[in-house]
């Protein structure tokens, strides 16, 4: 199939784009809109993109998701606007997620003159992104787009979050990333200042004490969850501190991460295929991976859980691991048993049962635990001040993404929690950005392209 790299990234052509914008319904009430958690307005930028229109169908698009190029790459959309698609009931969905990194792609390409006068003035408040993610970026857009001027603090040298330090490259590239975001971050009004942390270099009163009239958290979660019984063993790997290994050596010239021939991945979710994957990329001849799921459990997306298959990985389904040892020579001996779900339909450590009789030994050189991400220590101290739930995840009103602290408001993974998307940390982003500029007496720009304010926000 014919096809365009933009910034490193595989996408439609622009006959392709046309061509399958005229396979669209124009649905009235567009399941594919209200499937996505941006809630883009799938059928008008497709308009658009019919009339061969990818700048108007980017405007579009961009009114509800700052990330556009990025989300239409990394969506899980076979749940969200491709599952909904009505098309689904004719024969294939609608290709919405290709159709909006075109629209984004196509603008990379043809970049129009960044506008160096204007943005707000001097005496417009301003307020403190703390976070450089999916979340803090998307806030960052909402705020400024309403006259606020925002100062974005981020704890690593790049701006990107995940999609920097977490995503792979090879289903990422950094180049596109950085197409993206670096736009909205040389927008007048908005300034970058990378290698402060919260915790480490400020805390939040020395953000009010600056003048400041608001913060929005955006700071993700950052520490692997540790598995009982393995991730003590000497040697045991991360799945996050491995994958930001990769992502430094692969972008940033940082040392490749060490992985033996023989690597055993724990979990099923997208992270954990993401580690067998880069295991495979940076050396291991074998990849397994064990997970309590079965293939169609797993929260793997189906495109990641075929794409590992198809590079070799063996999966060991609907088992667990009971116990892992270091033996002769450095190799590790693990102990696994099959489960089954006591209760159908809730795939979740507690309600998985062992089976007498199905145990099985294996052996690997690298262990890669891969279950999920916490909240960062350093960042849970200097939230002290702030209601957070048994998890650690900072609490929030979930229209508007205001904490217990006035003036502090927070959205994406560090308030929602681990195996979530980008595109819901746009939304709880923007949604939250929105909400500081109503606390703030700002009012959006009006216009069929600028953001409306979501339920619950009051100007
Ligand atoms: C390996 C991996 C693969 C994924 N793949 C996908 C995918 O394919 N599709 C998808 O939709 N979702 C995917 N996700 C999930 C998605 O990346 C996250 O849900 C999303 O990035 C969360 O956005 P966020 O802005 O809340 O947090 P993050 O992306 O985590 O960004 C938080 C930012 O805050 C910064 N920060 C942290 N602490 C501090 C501090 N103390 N001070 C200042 N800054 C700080 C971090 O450096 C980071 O830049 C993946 C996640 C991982 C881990
Ligand atoms: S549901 Fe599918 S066919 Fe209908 S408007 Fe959305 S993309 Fe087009």
């Amino acid at each position: 199939m014919v096809q365009q790299v933009v910034a490193g990234l595989s996408c439609l052509v622009p006959a392709q784009a046309v061509a399958e914008a005229h396979r669209c319904l124009m649905c009235h009430d567009a399941p594919c809109t209200a499937a996505c958690p941006a809630g883009v307005d799938v059928m008008h930028f497709i308009r658009a993109l019919r009339f061969d229109n990818p700048r108007r169908a980017l405007e579009v698009i961009r009114r509800t998701n700052v990330l556009a190029g990025i989300c239409g790459a990394v969506c899980p959309k076979e749940r969200l606007c491709e599952g909904a698609c009505l098309r689904n009931a004719l024969r294939d969905p609608i290709r919405i997620g290709a159709l909006q990194t075109f629209a984004a792609a196509h603008e990379m390409a043809h970049p129009r003159r960044a506008a160096r006068a204007g943005g707000p003035s001097s005496d417009a408040p301003a307020v403190a992104v703390v976070g450089a993610g999916p979340a803090g970026l998307a806030a960052t857009d909402a705020l400024v787009r309403c006259g606020a001027r925002v100062t974005v603090f981020e704890a690593r040298e790049a701006p990107g979050g995940m999609l920097a330090y977490g995503v792979p490259e090879a289903r990422m590239p950094y180049a596109f990333v950085n197409a993206e975001v670096s736009p909205l971050l040389a927008r007048p009004g908005v300034e970058l200042t990378p290698g402060r942390a919260l915790g480490r270099d400020f805390s939040l009163d020395d953000l009010f004490s600056r003048g400041f009239r608001a913060v929005f958290l955006g700071v993700g979660l950052w520490k692997a969850a540790r598995l009982a019984g393995v991730s003590e063993v000497p040697g045991v790997l991360h799945a996050l501190p491995f994958l930001e290994a990769a992502a430094r050596h692969a972008r940033f010239h940082g040392p490749p991460p060490a992985v033996g021939p023989r690597c055993l991945v724990i979990g099923g979710g997208s992270v954990a295929l993401d580690s067998a994957e880069v295991a495979l990329r940076s050396g291991a001849r074998e990849v397994e991976v064990v997970c309590l799921e079965n293939t169609d459990e797993m929260p793997a997306t189906r495109e990641d859980i075929a794409g590992a298959w198809q590079r070799g990985a063996r999966f060991f389904n609907r088992r667990r691991v009971t116990r892992l040892q270091r033996g002769p020579d450095a190799f590790f001996l693990i102990e696994t048993i099959g489960i089954r779900w006591k209760e159908p339909g809730r795939f979740v450590p507690d309600n998985a049962e062992d089976l007498p009789g199905t145990e099985a030994r294996l052996v690997a050189d690298t262990v890669i635990v891969a279950i999920g991400q916490a909240p960062d220590p350093d960042v849970v101290r200097a939230l002290s001040g702030l209601k957070r739930d048994a998890r650690g995840l900072v609490q929030v009103d979930p229209e508007t993404g205001a904490t217990s602290v006035a003036g502090v408001f927070a959205g994406g993974d560090c308030a929602s929690g681990c195996g979530r998307t980008v595109v819901a940390s746009v939304a709880e982003g923007r949604r939250a950005g929105l909400a500081i500029a109503a606390h703030l007496g700002l009012r959006p720009p009006t216009g069929p392209y600028e953001p409306a304010l979501p339920r619950g926000v009051v100007s």
